[in-house]
């Protein structure tokens, strides 16, 4: 572990930078970002798009390296670790949230749930479908579990791949706009969801471009032009938020 990391930090991000080739130039993304996230807290990542908001969050989860600098999370240096290693650690330490679901389309909820479960093997088979079904109760779906993804609205499919996303009981959340593809009052009810797991222990960073949402999360990382641009603990709001007509 590097340098002034304690117990308590679950993400160290350290001097990251990112580049990408683009032809024969080459384009840099994030310069030299650094913050730490404390466990249990709620995180939103905020900024223009383009702005490389979802390369940091990739680089937090290992899907994607950073040019230069040090990830730690969950104690471990993502970025040094190889792709089964990161694939192993990932389904255990990471529940990855995305815009757009990602539901396997042949598979029921219950089996989008229980798949997970199956890969990493930490709970034996029997106790993996009674663990997707609670799950699939927590997110208000148990009487949906049996149907295909395609059969649900889209919020029910980001409810249930919140469950999915629960299925190992990971310690840390990752939503890359989680409620970028519902209705307003769709996405305050996900974001209710997010608040709730919070209060029960879990770690959650999310990229948002919703306004609304992020004026609601404890801690903003606005990121412009591969920046900390600003990186404010809010004063939380007791209003609820504003539904869309
Ligand atoms: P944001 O999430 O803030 O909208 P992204 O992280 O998705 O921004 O993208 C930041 C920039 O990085 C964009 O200009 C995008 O085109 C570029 N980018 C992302 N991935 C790659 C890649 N694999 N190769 C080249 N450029 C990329």
């Amino acid at each position: 572990m590097t340098t002034n990391s304690t117990n308590n930090t679950i993400i160290q991000v350290k001097d990251i930078v990112k580049k990408y080739k683009v032809g024969d130039n080459e384009v840099t993304i994030l310069k030299s970002i650094s913050f730490d996230v404390h466990r249990g807290e709620f995180v939103s990542i905020v900024g223009p798009s383009g702005n490389g908001k979802s390369t940091l969050l990739n680089m937090i989860t290992g899907i994607d390296r950073p040019s230069a600098g040090d990830i730690t999370v969950t104690g471990r240096d993502v970025n040094k670790m190889s792709e089964n290693q990161l694939a192993g650690w990932r389904g255990e330490n990471v529940g990855i949230i995305f815009q757009f679901f990602q539901m396997l389309p042949a598979l029921s909820l219950l089996q989008n749930v229980i798949l997970p479960m199956d890969f990493a093997n930490k709970y034996t088979p029997k106790e993996r479908r009674d663990r997707a079904m609670s799950l699939l109760e927590l997110v208000g779906l148990a009487d949906q579990a049996e149907k295909l993804p395609s059969m649900v609205s889209g919020g029910q499919q980001q409810r249930a791949a919140i469950a999915r996303a629960l299925a190992n009981d990971p310690p840390l959340l990752v939503g890359d706009e989680p409620t970028g593809n519902l209705d307003s009052r769709t996405a305050a009810e996900v974001f209710d969801l997010f608040n709730q797991l919070v209060d029960q222990g879990k770690t959650m960073i999310m990229v948002t471009h919703d306004k609304e949402l992020a004026h609601r999360v404890p801690r903003r990382i606005e990121i412009v032009n591969g920046r900390i641009a600003s990186d404010d603990y809010l004063r939380q709001s007791s209003q609820p938020v504003a539904v869309a007509n």
